[in-house]
């Protein structure tokens, strides 16, 4: 619960250049090895940084010796009022279908901030009743933390963001699940989802990929105990490659499978169309570019660390590898035999068992893989209806 990070991740599709990266904050995760999961996921232009973004527990000494509250498992979309309500709706709906692919055990808050200065405060302000009703944090405690305009990685910092971007005319953005498995639950907050709001000419399925990538997050952090040790909970998340290459690569199939199934509600479509091939095309020649350049010989296993220079390639390289792991293990593989069973086994053990094979010979049979021919690579992905 100490440390927030956010990462940097520019990707360029068609004209349109977008921000795409995540964050941990860690509601008791350690940013180096575990990042979302337990953390914040932010898709976001800003540097690496750390900071404390997470609330202190509940003091056992303000209220009545009860510890907080677990209530009842639902998903809950906060939602600024300088935002369209569709904006909510269609963030609501996509987590129901998450939920429905994936599962949820836990309850889910998702906060959505706009650009307006004041109305980003009276959402903080119901953010930090909620908590001071769950008795998770004081109202004080939490809105001194959260709407602070000096502090970085606050709640108020998702509409600083925003509202930066808007007048530096650039897409940035960044969404992030900052918790809380301490308290027993997922709560998100995401800056103005632009795609949503019809600017810049991004497609709003851009956005719900990410929806659909921070919800994955939660699937990684409800598998495991909620009260174990940060130290644990960092191991068993595993290193940033896995932790955020998974994430990227369920959210853009999940989004694709379902909007190809007609899960998804119509939202703006944007200056180009938003595909899964074409999504992970792009990841593609990122990585052979950066294998070829910034990033050269750097090998899967050595992304571990968010404060890595090369982390990004931790989401691009790593979605590649999990679509490398499905080819040879299974679609599907992670919720069947990964999750399940990672709580006990631990993360590597866990990861050798699903793949079939160690850690190096996974590392060596992707690597082989990943530096072949385009279309063979491509050829390994799932068929998505040419959503
Ligand atoms: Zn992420």
């Amino acid at each position: 619960m100490k440390r927030h990070h956010q990462r940097a991740l520019w990707s360029v599709v068609g004209a349109a250049l977008i921000a795409v990266g995540c964050g941990a904050d860690a509601g008791g995760e350690s940013p180096a090895a575990s990042g979302m999961g337990t953390a914040a996921v932010s898709e976001s232009t800003v540097a690496p940084a750390d900071g404390d973004a997470s609330p202190a527990p509940a003091d056992p000494e303000s209220d009545t010796g009860s510890g907080p509250v677990v209530h009842d498992v639902g998903i809950t979309v906060f939602a600024a009022s300088d935002l369209d309500p569709t904006v909510a709706e269609a963030i609501g709906a996509t987590l129901d279908v998450a939920r429905e692919a994936w599962g949820l055990r836990w309850p889910l808050e998702y906060w959505v901030f706009g650009i307006d200065p004041d109305a980003a405060v009276t959402l903080i302000e119901e953010f930090c009743t909620l908590r001071d009703s769950y008795r998770q944090w004081d109202m004080d405690q939490c809105f001194a933390r959260e709407a602070n305009d000096q502090e970085p990685h606050t709640l108020l910092s998702y509409q600083q963001l925003g509202a930066e971007a808007l007048a530096m005319g650039q897409p940035m953005g960044s969404a992030g699940l900052n918790g809380s498995p301490e308290w027993t639950m997922h709560r998100f907050a995401s800056s103005a989802p632009w795609g949503l709001m019809e600017e810049f000419g991004l497609p709003g399925d851009e956005d719900l990929k990410t929806v659909f990538h921070e919800f994955w997050h939660a699937v990684q952090s409800q598998h495991l105990d909620a009260d174990l040790p940060r130290d644990t909970r960092d191991e068993r998340m595993g290193p940033v490659w896995f932790v955020e290459g998974s994430a990227e690569y369920m959210g853009q199939y999940q989004r694709a499978r379902a909007r190809a199934d007609g899960l998804l509600p119509d939202v703006p479509d944007g200056d180009y169309p938003y595909r899964f091939v074409e999504q992970m095309r792009w990841k593609l020649d990122l990585v052979d570019q950066e294998l070829a350049g910034g990033c050269a010989g750097r090998r899967l296993m050595t992304l571990v660390r968010y404060d890595d220079p090369c982390s990004f390639l931790g989401y691009e390289m790593g979605a590649w590898a999990i679509a490398y792991l499905e080819s040879i293990a299974g679609q599907g593989v992670l919720l069947t035999e990964f999750h399940p069973n990672v709580q006990e086994l631990g993360w590597q053990k866990t990861f050798e068992r699903t793949a079939g094979m160690t850690l190096e010979e996974f590392e060596d049979a992707f690597h082989d893989f990943i530096a072949g021919p385009t279309d063979a690579r491509m050829a390994v992905l799932p068929d998505v209806g040419g959503a």
